[in-house]
């Protein structure tokens, strides 16, 4: 096996001699911390200076390490700058009037997209595990699959996920989302943006899901939070180094104030540097003992330089950072240092360690591990405090922080005098906490949780069992002896005839009642259809065929021998049917599109054809308000799919078959087909040796499993009929 890793980027540029010379970001060593034998290939767009020729005449060693795809720079900038960094940035960082969206740049996503989909393919192993990181390449895990790929597909979201109201904005909102559903896996850093990413499956494209996984076309994905993590261990061995000592002796010489408030962003919107800026203003404004006393020193690490929203930032920044430093500068005391550069690693953990406070004013930040980074290089005897917006990834993580919302002014200043008045036990009872913490939780940890469930996903255990099956072999897996009868149990929808969108449309094809009556005028057999339909529309749609139809999932039957229909409830259903029917009512009244169907020994509410999040709501209420309002009666609530039904005690597949088998002389070769969660009763209940069969895809307790079309063949094998 191995991992296939696929980013934007590849981790490596060229110097100025053409070698290659690795990248130390935070996904490369967060991979290579993780313990596996698994060799690990990076594919992604060939670094600046790189050409398709002197690729092929590097080392071999190196061509199997990574896989660069190389694409014409307008394409590129189409891809990488008009649609991730102009559309996928803003929005998923809720800066929607920033948004610019080009049909001619989502063309150019869609072809990079391609691209990168072809070049994984073509190294692509049965066997391998693709890990696809970020929002450069959310239609990658589909692709894949339409080119092939079977094997495991991890996708990871670097960046926030927005809300559904927001992300509804994007006009190709469906193809990002059926892109991405290609995944086994998909994962965030909060919770909160799997909340989102769940609420837009269900607006956008009317899928449910349980937050923990969901069922897209026969595939079962798995969904999960990992917050990203850093290299602690390394952090705190390099902040305890002569050279970072060094740069601290040199920054504290001239350190002339008494408190440093710390910054370090990029100069991006998202970082809320403008609100940092006010805060601090109106610390000075409110406390005039702190001017001359705190100085706040804001690294602005420069960013898509040449972009025009990007330089009014800057010159809007430079203008806040010249007011207040007009406002409140003294001879030898300036309140606002601003850097407008990136700084050597040793020269940040030095004012890491200078710092008696962090300040973090992200309006939304996936992350933010400048953060974690100040925690872990902190001095344990004395150590600063982090002030964090509430709006990053990292507040949900680090627990020990001074959370502000950075929108309230007043609340982040007071936040700061709190930080700056926090007596020494405080702080190191805060740190140590959050210290621990990560010192457990590291960027390794991060990407081996993330490849382990990666590794587990795919295939559950159950969905491992049951095999395929092919209609000519099912007599011989059939135990029992010959001559015993054979008995069948088989659902109606889904089973015997194909799902319709409009349940009335689902009735027997005369093809199929004919089919049917040459299996039973076979000796020796026996059908019951068992259906969740109710008595007239299996009557209509068997009328004189000799089946046994079990309708309402088992609630009354009827035996073509007597030719009568006869109840299996014997409990009240008067005690409940009453007050669920109202209640059901009430809901129909509340929710558009919604309508109750009242059956013998079920009462059920449909909602189907209503708005899908806010049915979606009122389904999981009413069926709180049912299972609390009908507890201790003999009824039992499901949720089905877009139906809550209520149903007497005794309506169960399972139960009807067990009645059924006990009411028997001698003993049958049993089997039962299902496509539907209420078949894998009717299965258990069956005896051992039984032929078990789900129809379609989805885990199940089946040993075996076939197409909805291969039913009827299979039923003509099982009477000793050939297909045609
Ligand atoms: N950083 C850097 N050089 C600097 C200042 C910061 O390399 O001069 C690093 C910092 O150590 C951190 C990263 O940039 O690892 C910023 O990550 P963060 O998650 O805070 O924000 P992002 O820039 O990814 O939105």
């Amino acid at each position: 096996m191995r991992w296939i890793i696929v980013s934007n980027r590849l981790p490596f540029s060229l110097n100025a001699a053409g070698e290659m010379v690795p990248s130390s970001g935070g996904l490369v060593t967060a991979l290579s911390g993780v313990q596996t034998d698994a060799a690990q290939i990076w594919a992604g767009m060939a670094p600046t200076g790189l050409t398709e020729a002197a690729w092929a005449a590097r080392p071999a060693a190196e061509r199997q390490a990574y896989q660069p795809v190389f694409v014409n720079e307008a394409l590129y900038d189409a891809y990488y700058n008009g649609m991730a960094n102009d559309v996928f940035w803003p929005l998923f960082h809720y800066e929607g009037s920033l948004i610019r969206f080009e049909a001619a740049n989502w063309a150019a996503y869609q072809a990079v997209n391609q691209q990168v989909a072809e070049a994984v393919a073509a190294i692509y192993q049965p066997g391998d595990v693709i890990w696809v990181h970020d929002f450069h390449l959310f239609l990658l895990p589909q692709l894949l699959r339409d080119l092939g790929v079977t094997g495991r597909i991890g996708f990871f979201l670097h960046i926030p996920f927005p809300s559904s109201e927001l992300f509804r904005q994007l006009p190709v909102r469906q193809e990002i989302l059926t892109g991405l559903l290609g995944a086994d896996l998909i994962g965030f850093h909060d919770y909160a943006y799997l909340r989102h990413f769940c609420n837009t499956l269900l607006n956008v494209l009317d899928l449910d899901s349980n937050m923990l996984s969901l069922s897209w076309q026969g595939r079962e994905v798995r969904l999960g939070v990992y917050p990203a993590s850093i290299d602690v261990g390394h952090f705190q061995q390099e902040a305890a180094t002569a050279l970072t000592h060094t740069h601290y002796a040199r920054y504290r010489a001239v350190k002339t104030y008494r408190h440093l408030i710390l910054g370090v962003d990029r100069l991006d919107y998202s970082k809320g540097l403008g609100l940092k800026l006010q805060a601090f203003a109106q610390l000075l404004a409110q406390h005039p003992e702190l001017r001359g006393q705190v100085s706040l020193l804001q690294l602005a690490v420069p960013t898509r330089q040449d972009v025009p929203a990007y330089q009014d930032l800057r010159a809007a920044f430079e203008r806040q950072v010249g007011e207040i430093n007009g406002a409140y500068s003294q001879p030898n005391y300036v309140p606002v240092q601003y850097m407008y550069t990136s700084v050597a690693f040793h020269e940040l953990l030095a004012l890491y360690q200078l710092a008696d406070v962090l300040l973090v004013t992200s309006r939304r930040d996936g992350m933010n591990l400048v953060a974690l980074e100040y925690i872990v290089s902190q001095a344990a005897e004395n150590p600063g405090v982090v002030v964090l917006s509430e709006f990053t990834g990292a507040s949900s993580m680090l627990s020990h922080a001074l959370i502000t919302n950075p929108w309230d002014i007043a609340q982040t200043a007071e936040r700061l005098q709190q930080a700056l008045e926090m007596p020494l036990a405080e702080r190191q009872q805060r740190q140590q906490v959050m210290a621990a913490f990560l010192s457990q939780y590291t960027a390794s940890d991060w990407a081996a949780n993330f490849m382990r469930d990666l590794n587990l996903s795919h295939l559950p255990a159950a969905v491992q069992k049951t095999r395929q099956l092919k209609p000519s072999a099912a007599l011989q897996q059939l135990g029992g002896d010959q001559q015993t009868p054979l008995l069948l149990f088989v659902d109606y929808d889904g089973t015997l005839v194909p799902i319709c969108e409009r349940p009335e449309d689902a009735v027997l094809p005369t093809a199929s009642r004919g089919l049917l009556a040459r299996i039973l005028q076979q000796p020796n057999i026996e059908l019951v259809v068992v259906s969740g339909r109710d008595a007239a529309f299996l009557q209509a749609q068997f009328g004189d065929l000799p089946v046994t139809l079990a309708a309402e999932h088992g609630a009354t039957y009827y035996d073509p021998r007597r030719g009568e229909w006869q109840s299996q409830i014997w409990s009240q259903i008067d005690s409940w049917y009453p007050s669920a029917e109202a209640m059901m009512a009430d809901y129909s009244r509340r929710v558009p599109g919604s309508h109750v169907e009242r059956k013998q020994a079920a009462v059920a509410w449909h909602y189907r054809q209503s708005p899908p999040e806010f049915a979606h709501y009122q389904a999981h209420k009413l069926k709180e308000d049912l299972e609390v309002g009908l507890s201790n009666l003999p009824v039992t609530v499901i949720s089905g799919k877009k139906v809550i039904e209520a149903r007497a005690v005794e309506a169960n597949k399972g139960y009807f078959v067990r009645n059924y088998l006990d009411q028997l002389a001698a003993p049958r070769r049993c089997v039962a087909i299902g496509d539907d969660t209420t078949d894998e009763d009717m299965m258990q209940a069956l005896p051992p040796g039984s032929l078990t069969v789900k129809v379609g895809e989805g885990p199940s307790q089946a040993r075996w499993r076939l197409a909805q079309t291969e039913v009827l063949p299979l039923l003509l094998q099982l009477a000793g009929l050939s297909a045609d």
